[in-house]
């Protein structure tokens, strides 16, 4: 089964996507992790991105497109994926679509975990690593500046999956075990 995780930034897609990825034998593929790893490397596409990053500006979607691309093809994605920050845009939605159809995929549902603005501000500025590092764009300026790009141009593509009634809302207020219950239980009725 393949899956889209949609939502603005700190609604909790990373979080759900691993505990799917545990339970359910699918591939959570994070756009915004793989980026973060060719930062961290230092590798020519990391050094294109690192500012618009840091900006919370979007990556060209050449180099997103390729990215999904060679990572869907990997043969440990054959139990199906989790797609998690992919698609933000439309022009991104359309390619998806496209590129699966060729190689006989397709997309099974669209979560989408609905949350409140504010409560997200809170959350993305408390968050942290493990080890008390905090990611570069979770600084309050540029969070905004996320949020108000997730609303002028990924909040547009849910119309795009609601048209063929492939979108599920649901509520991420919720703690994350109760997001995941609902999660499962959704998938559940799905599959049967
Ligand atoms: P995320 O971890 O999903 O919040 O992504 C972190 C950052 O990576 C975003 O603010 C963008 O700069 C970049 N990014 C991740 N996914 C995409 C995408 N699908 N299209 C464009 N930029 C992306």
């Amino acid at each position: 089964m393949n899956i889209i995780l949609l939502g603005p930034p700190g609604a909790g897609k990373g979080t759900q996507a691993k505990r799917l990825e545990a339970n359910r034998g699918m591939k959570q593929i994070s756009t915004g992790d793989m980026l973060r790893a060719e930062v961290k490397a230092e590798t020519p596409i990391g050094r294109e991105v690192k500012e618009l990053m840091a900006k919370g500006h979007f990556v060209p979607d050449p180099i997103i497109v390729q990215m999904i691309e060679n990572r869907i093809a990997q043969p440990d994605c054959g139990e199906g994926v989790i797609l998690d920050g992919f698609p933000r845009t439309e022009s991104q939605a359309e390619v998806l679509d496209s590129m699966l159809k060729e190689q006989g995929l397709k997309i099974d549902a669209v979560i989408l975990l609905d949350v409140d603005e504010e409560a997200l501000v809170k959350r993305l500025s408390e968050r942290q690593h493990e080890d008390g590092s905090r990611r570069a764009d979770d600084h309050p300026e540029v969070i905004h500046a996320r949020l108000e790009v997730y609303r002028k141009q990924t909040a547009p593509i849910l119309p795009y999956y609601e048209q063929n009634g492939r979108l599920k809302r649901i509520d991420g207020m919720q703690d994350v075990e109760a997001v995941g219950k609902a999660i499962d239980a959704f998938l559940d009725q799905i599959a049967s």
